[in-house]
């Protein structure tokens, strides 16, 4: 294993910049690079001193020595903290590489965490969901998941399978013997419940998804509905260009909120009007990419209009709420009709503000932000929740295989794909974990 190093921070002139290093030769690194006020470096105490770059002074700052394994890496590792000017930052990274670093690839301490087993793969992505986290409740949800609470529950369910093949595989080692009726029972219970949990978490991405990535919302209607004023009213800020002529709102404009601690992502769209209008046409082309991009959609009406059928459009598998705009000038609008189409009807003044409050606690619901619990336990990420989808199926495929009464070898083989599958999750190795498992069942002497 060789020696890396890179930056913590950005590049970017700051009070205090950080480098890291990790690998064997750290702490030769180190003496060549630091000068300390004091001759030794205690492990993981700071100290005080000087950087040296090109046999001179370069800066003045603090390092750490973490000894391996007790460090983020598993291996020697140190933290520079130096000034955070561009200058210092590439000097000192410079003086690093040349006593015999080499640049760290992104990625590459977590990974080397991982490979030394002091994080397993769902934790290892909680750092980088934790770095991204854009609200308070997606960072609670990554530290949680840092903390492991992802990857335990996973961990569970992979034991309880294991368990189970040790059983059957005790069974197909002697065929002869009927398998006692219990050891069925007891399988298609664990089967069945680890199935429904797989499927349950598979299932938590959707509303994990919106923790991590954010919900995407459209604002659709006619021309000059109000599309524009409403985003600026949502977002409490001017963003979107707003004009009393029809069809001048041709980009899409984005403003971001937040909902419950999720992150929603507003955009207004020129509207579905036919054109012939070059430039306007683009923007219609760009409404219908974001409409089957979105999460929700808010159909605005120009209250003080009559409403038309061809307004009322329904999309699949989003939910919708109407919004009927302008309440301030008097609503002309047929509401009775609006409310046979959509669920939910929500009166406002983009204006004024009237029922804007009403709106946001509408979108919430709708985007059931109440049902995502920060607690690091729902699935937040696709490759996640791609393994669970396929680890669920094959735990399905032994549960009905069982229920079917099929022979053990079938049940297992399923059971032991499932194990398999689960320990991509974690980054486990399986097959040698089932083994294991299995001995450990065996009564000595047999
Ligand atoms: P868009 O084309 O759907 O984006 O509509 P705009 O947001 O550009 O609004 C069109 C016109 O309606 C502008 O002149 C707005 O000032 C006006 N407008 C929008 N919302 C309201 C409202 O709630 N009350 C009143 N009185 N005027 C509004």
């Amino acid at each position: 294993m060789d020696t890396i190093t890179a930056p913590a921070t950005a590049p970017v002139r700051s009070a205090i910049a950080v480098l890291r290093i990790s690998g064997p030769e750290t702490k030769e690194i180190l003496q060549r690079v630091f000068r300390g006020r004091k001759k030794q470096l205690k492990p993981r105490v700071m100290h005080f001193g000087q950087f040296i770059a090109d046999g001179g002074i370069l800066d003045e700052g603090l390092c750490v020595f973490f000894p391996g394994p007790a460090s983020y890496t598993g291996e020697d590792m140190a933290e520079l903290s130096c000034h955070g000017s561009p200058g210092v930052i590439q000097a000192l990274l410079d003086a690093i590489l040349e006593a015999g670093a080499r640049m760290a690839q992104p990625g590459e301490f977590t990974r080397r965490a991982f490979l030394n087993g002091k994080l397993e793969l769902t934790q290892a992505e909680a750092v980088i969901d934790l770095i991204d986290s854009e609200t308070k409740a997606a960072a609670r949800n990554a530290a949680a998941q840092l903390d492991g609470a992802l990857g335990k529950r996973i961990d569970a369910l992979r034991t309880e399978l294991i368990g189970l093949s040790a059983h059957f595989g005790a069974v197909i080692d002697y065929p002869d013997d009927d398998i006692p009726e219990f050891i069925t029972e007891h399988a298609q219970e664990v089967l069945d419940r680890v199935s429904e949990s797989l499927r349950g978490l598979r299932e938590s991405f959707r509303q994990g998804s919106l923790l991590r990535d954010g919900a995407v919302c459209v604002l659709a209607g006619r021309p000059n509905a109000g599309k524009s004023s409403l985003l600026n009213a949502l977002a409490g800020e001017e963003r979107a260009i707003v004009t009393p002529v029809p069809g001048t709102t041709r980009d899409v404009v984005e403003a971001r909120i937040e909902l419950g601690g999720i992150p929603v992502r507003l955009m207004d769209t020129a509207g579905l009007r036919e054109t012939e209008d070059p430039v306007e046409k683009l923007g219609v082309e760009r409404t219908e990419r974001a409409l089957r991009a979105a999460q929700l959609i808010l159909a605005v009406y120009d209250g003080t209009e009559a409403l038309f059928e061809r307004d009322i459009e329904e999309i699949d598998g989003c939910p919708v709420i109407a919004v009927v705009n302008k309440e301030d000038l008097g609503v002309k609008l047929d509401v009775k009709t609006l409310k046979e189409h959509f669920r939910v009807v929500i009166t406002v003044s983009a204006a004024t503000g009237e029922g804007i409050d009403e709106l946001r606690a509408a979108m919430a619901r709708a985007l059931r932000v109440n049902e995502i619990i920060p607690d690091g336990t729902m699935v937040t990420n696709p490759r996640q929740a791609e393994v669970l989808s396929r680890a669920y199926a094959a735990a399905k495929r032994a549960a009905d295989a069982l229920r079917m009464g099929m022979t053990p070898d079938m049940v297992l083989a399923d059971s032991e794909e499932a194990v398999s599958i689960l320990g991509e999750l974690t980054g486990r190795s399986t097959t040698e974990d089932v083994l294991g498992a299995i001995f450990s069942r065996f009564c000595v002497g047999k």
